[in-house]
Parts: structure tokens; C-alpha cells; sequence
């Protein structure tokens, strides 16, 4: 099994840490010829997701990337990766991959809650550690999309068939459960 992490911008690195911890193996995706290497899933990092959109879109990663997603690749996406992915942003006339059935607002916890640590139930998971880095929020799903986590009232983690979206992130610190979770249910 070997997991690719779209190495663009971003904290990719931090990912593949995690996988290694897993001892699972992982591959970089900086360039169109990475898409032809073999994976059998998807992690879209945390970052600029302006930056990481337009990247995409300049390497001509962006309708082979697009296209796998909306065939079922398992992709795993962290705070701007869930930018990508959803259909809509509120503040933003940009849509990205748009594979995902939810509304976004980037940078939606303010200046003052800008970045914050806290613990929180994921899948039935319980203490789960999730850092919020100018985060997103995500304020409307559609009925496939099924809520995995919620903090202060505000949704947090979403699944929607093989894609898995987060607005924190799991990647830091030394708990692993939302990648195990990731590898163990949609791979
Ligand atoms: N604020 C960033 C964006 O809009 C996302 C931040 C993050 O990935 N930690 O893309």
C-alpha cells in the first residue's frame, strides 16, 4: 500500500511522518509525470490553498487529479486541502477540485482564534488532538456528506464516500487515529 501527498506547498512532510510512524509507505506528488506512479490514496495537505490551487493548475495536475477523485481515489484532506475540495467557498469566487459537497469560509475563526489546540471526539474516536491553524469553516453540507467531528458547534471533519476532509489539523503532535482511521475504513 503507499499513500501520495500532494507536495506542493505545505505541511506534506508532516504527513508522511505520520505514515511512516504507521509504517506505510508514502510518495511525493510534485509534478504531472508523479501522477503516474502507483497509489492507492490521496492526501491533500494543510497550507495556502490559493497557492497550492494555483500550482495545480500551472503543473496541469489539476482535471488528472480531479477526474481520479470523482473515481473513487481515497483522498484524506487537512485544513487548505478541504478548501480544494469543497464545491463552494462563501467568501471566495474561486472553486477548486470541487468534489466535495460543502460550503467553505477560509479563515473563518478571526484574528484573535486565529490558531488554537484542543481535543475532540472524531468517528467515535474520543480525546482526538486537532490543531487549528487559521482554519476554515465548513458551513453547509449537503445530505451525502456525513459529520465525523464537531467543536464549539461548528463542524470540523466531514466524509463524503471515498473523501475525507478536515478543517484542523491531525498531522502534528504523536496521535495518529484520523490517518489509521483513514487507512483502516476507506481504503
Ligand atoms: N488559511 C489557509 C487557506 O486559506 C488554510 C490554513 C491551513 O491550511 N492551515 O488556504
Amino acid at each position: 500500500m503507499r499513500i501520495a501527498v500532494l507536495a506542493l506547498q505545505g505541511d506534506f512532510e508532516e504527513h508522511e511522518a505520520v505514515f511512516k510512524r504507521l509504517n506505510v509507505s508514502t510518495c511525493q506528488l510534485r509534478q504531472k509525470s508523479d501522477l503516474d506512479l502507483k497509489f492507492d490514496a490521496l492526501v491533500l495537505p494543510g497550507g495556502e490553498s490559493t497557492v497550492q490551487g494555483k500550482l495545480l493548475r500551472e503543473l496541469d495536475m489539476f482535471e488528472p487529479l480531479r477526474s481520479r477523485i470523482e473515481e473513487g481515489l481515497p483522498v484524506m484532506a487537512t485544513c487548505a486541502g478541504t478548501i480544494l475540495l469543497a464545491q463552494q467557498l462563501l467568501d471566495d469566487p474561486v472553486v477548486h477540485l470541487g468534489t466535495m459537497g460543502i460550503s467553505v469560509r477560509r479563515n473563518a475563526y478571526g484574528r484573535q482564534l486565529s490558531s488554537f489546540h484542543t481535543i475532540g471526539n472524531f468517528a467515535g474516536l474520543k480525546d482526538v488532538s486537532m490543531s487549528f491553524i487559521r482554519a476554515p469553516q465548513i458551513e453547509f453540507c449537503n445530505p451525502a456528506v456525513e459529520v465525523l467531528a464537531e467543536h464549539n458547534g461548528r463542524i470540523t471533519a466531514v466524509r463524503q464516500n471515498n473523501q475525507l476532509a478536515m478543517t484542523f489539523h491531525p498531522e502534528l503532535g504523536t496521535d495518529s487515529r484520523v490517518a489509521e482511521y483513514f487507512l483502516s475504513e476507506m481504503l
